[in-house]
Parts: C-alpha cells; sequence; structure tokens
C-alpha cells in the first residue's frame, strides 16, 4: 500500500480485465463446439468452466501474453476442424508461411515443451493444415528457448479422442475424473476436487511435544 491507493489492488484489477478481455468466448451451452485449448488442459476444470465456473487465478501480465497476441491479430489466426457433428475450434498466436508459432511465459526455460503445449500446437498445425510448428517460452527477464515440431498425426487422434470425451460427458452431464498435475496448483477447482488449500492451524513439532509432556505430567 502506498498512501491512499492499493496498487497491488490496481494491478490485480487490471490483469483480471484484461485476463477475461482476451480469453477464448465459449458458449457453455453449444457443446459441439470444443475449443482446443478446453481439451490440451485437464478436462474436469473445462467442464467446470462451463458448467458451474468460478474465475481463475490471474497472477500475472506475463500469463496474457499469447491472448494478447492473438487479439492484436499481428499474424494470428482463427480456424476449426470438422469432426462429424463435433467443430473443434482453435487459435494460432501466429501463422508464417507453413508454420504455426506459439508463445508461452515461463518462470524459468524449460528443457523440453510441455506437453500441454505440444498437443496445442500439434492441433493447431492441423486446424489450419500446416506442416511445421514451434513454441517459443519467454521469461520475465526476457530469456527465450523455442522448440520445433512437425505435424503428428498420433498426437492429433489423442485430440480427437479427448474432444469426444468431453463432447460426451458435457452431453450427459458427467463430471470427468480427475487428472492430477502440475495445473492443480494454479486451478480454481482445487478445493472441489481435494482438500481446501489451508488449514485453520499448522501443527507444530511444540504442540506435538506439549502433548507429550502433558500426558505424561497427568501419568
Ligand atoms: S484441481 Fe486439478 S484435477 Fe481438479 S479441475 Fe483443477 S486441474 Fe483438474
Amino acid at each position: 500500500m502506498m498512501g491512499d491507493r492499493d496498487y497491488r489492488q490496481l494491478i490485480k484489477n487490471a490483469i483480471d480485465s484484461i485476463g477475461k478481455d482476451i480469453e477464448p468466448k465459449i458458449d457453455p451451452k453449444d457443446n459441439n463446439t470444443i475449443h482446443l485449448h478446453e481439451v490440451v488442459r485437464c478436462l474436469r476444470r473445462s467442464y467446470y468452466d462451463r458448467n458451474d465456473p468460478k474465475e481463475p487465478i490471474r497472477t500475472s501480465f506475463n500469463n496474457l501474453m499469447s491472448g494478447l497476441l492473438q487479439k492484436m491479430e499481428y499474424g494470428s489466426g482463427k480456424g476449426e476442424f470438422p469432426l462429424e457433428n463435433i467443430k473443434l475450434k482453435g487459435q494460432a498466436d501466429m501463422i508464417l508461411d507453413d508454420a504455426i508459432i506459439i508463445f508461452r511465459s515461463a518462470t524459468e526455460l524449460p528443457d523440453t515443451p510441455f506437453s500441454s503445449d505440444l498437443l496445442y500446437l500439434n492441433g493447431c498445425m492441423w486446424i489450419f493444415n500446416k506442416i511445421d510448428g514451434i513454441i517459443i517460452y519467454i521469461t520475465e527477464k526476457g530469456n527465450e528457448a523455442s522448440f520445433s515440431l512437425t505435424k503428428n498425426k498420433r498426437m492429433f487422434e489423442e485430440i480427437v479422442r479427448r474432444v469426444r470425451v468431453l463432447n460426451d460427458l458435457l452431453d450427459e452431464k458427467k463430471v470427468p475424473i480427475l487428472e492430477p498435475s502440475q495445473e492443480c496448483m494454479s486451478c480454481q477447482y482445487y478445493e472441489r476436487c481435494f482438500i481446501p488449500r489451508k488449514i485453520g492451524r499448522q501443527i507444530t513439532i511444540d504442540d506435538l511435544l506439549g502433548r507429550k509432556i502433558s500426558k505424561k505430567n497427568i501419568e
């Protein structure tokens, strides 16, 4: 807090407003339109986003990079891939000749790309019919690492399988099973899936020793 103004809150409000503005708009009643980002992450989270949603925890401007690039339409693109009765929709951050490029923020540069990013990039390659893809990770300090991928059929079959699973579960109003992963730590539905994040009071070694002593005293 500086003076009368809570700058932390002002920044948080700005991140929330921009985040809401740039996130892909989903019609929760249209079960036959599935968005690529919904199936490369936990399906249970995507299900809750459509049924009984809760605001996500937005912590940094850095995490808004991909959405901002798509919004600015600086070489970005929207497309869809028909799967019988279902439309799979996706957005690429940048399309250059025969390549799709996606940008991701990272606290530290990864040694290998995250599986969800590989699935997303590959999905975009099928949606936009491109053969090459690049993921670029950028840290808050401006360091970057890039990884390339060629269009992969097996990986896309996994996307298609997940699209059908989510579509069926939405139609049947059945909550998908837990998909425990690192994603859970920043998920707004953590408490629905697991225990509350914080317990009322930490139990310390002193508490335990104290209990032992008092028991001994009684004895
Ligand atoms: S807490 Fe984990 S399992 Fe539960 S919805 Fe979120 S990401 Fe999925």
